[in-house]
């Protein structure tokens, strides 16, 4: 056992340290879960039944038990050292889906939107878990393209919690519950969120950026319940290197 080890088992009985991901005694994410983590490929998602209006999708993983408690620590226990390594995951996904247009894109700007939590959720976290991943995501891009966040999406009205809903009731739940709060006058935009399941708050998402007649790219998530994994077009090494890299070196 290495000094790491010891010091991260010394950590685990002084402060009940435990690694994000798999629980074993550690601080943050330990190095097994980061290497496997760090080993997936975005690839292009799609929800089985798959609603209409569903966007573009890459996500940057299968939201395995690793990611699932990542995610959850992030969101619900406040565990705000996992923001860069989630927004980098994101990053890659955005990263691939930019690579994915079949037409040249507008440079000028690209705009990531986040899925709008719920008021109360934002309140009880105590911050709005999408919209920082996103910011830290978009400073990574930058290096490559104009990318800007811009929470242009509101929750227009009171909606359920979407956990243990079915499809077609989440569709319901969701229908009409985004509004745009401002506007997106250049570029265009791109949904971003930490995990898509049944597809209903992208879809829905998009078609409120649709109505106002935003350009809009596709969307880019963290992890997928896969329900259909596409074939990535882009997956070549060229496209994912930079965040990759990015990954295994932080
Ligand atoms: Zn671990």
């Amino acid at each position: 056992m290495g000094v790491e080890h010891w010091l991260a088992a010394a950590g685990d009985l002084l402060l009940g340290a435990r690694c994000h991901g798999c629980w074993q005694p550690w601080w943050g994410i330990c190095p097994r879960c980061r290497e496997q983590l760090a080993s997936r490929r975005p690839f292009l998602t799609k929800p089985v039944p798959c609603p209409n209006g569903f966007p573009i999708t890459v996500t940057s993983s299968a939201y395995d038990p690793i990611l699932r408690r990542v995610i959850n620590a992030y969101k619900e226990r406040q565990a705000l050292t996992l923001t860069s390594f989630l927004a980098d995951r994101l990053a890659l996904s955005v990263h691939v889906l930019l690579a994915t247009q079949a037409r040249p894109i507008d440079a000028s700007r690209i705009v990531l939107v986040p899925i709008p939590s719920a008021p109360r959720a934002i309140r009880e976290r105590g911050f709005d878990a999408t919209t920082s991943m996103a910011r830290l995501a978009a400073r990574r891009l930058r290096a490559q393209y104009p990318v800007t966040v811009r929470p242009a999406l509101a929750q227009g009205r009171r909606v359920a919690d979407q956990a243990g809903l079915r499809a077609a009731a989440r569709r319901e739940n969701l229908a009409g519950a985004f509004r745009l709060r401002r506007p997106i006058t250049t570029g265009a935009a791109v949904l971003v969120d930490d995990l898509v399941t049944t597809g209903s708050s992208l879809t829905e998402a998009a078609r409120v950026l649709r109505a106002a007649n935003i350009p809009l790219l596709g969307a880019a998530t963290v992890a997928a319940t896969v329900r259909l994994q596409c074939q990535n077009p882009s997956g070549n090494a060229q496209v994912r290197d930079p965040f990759v890299h990015g990954l295994r070196t932080q």
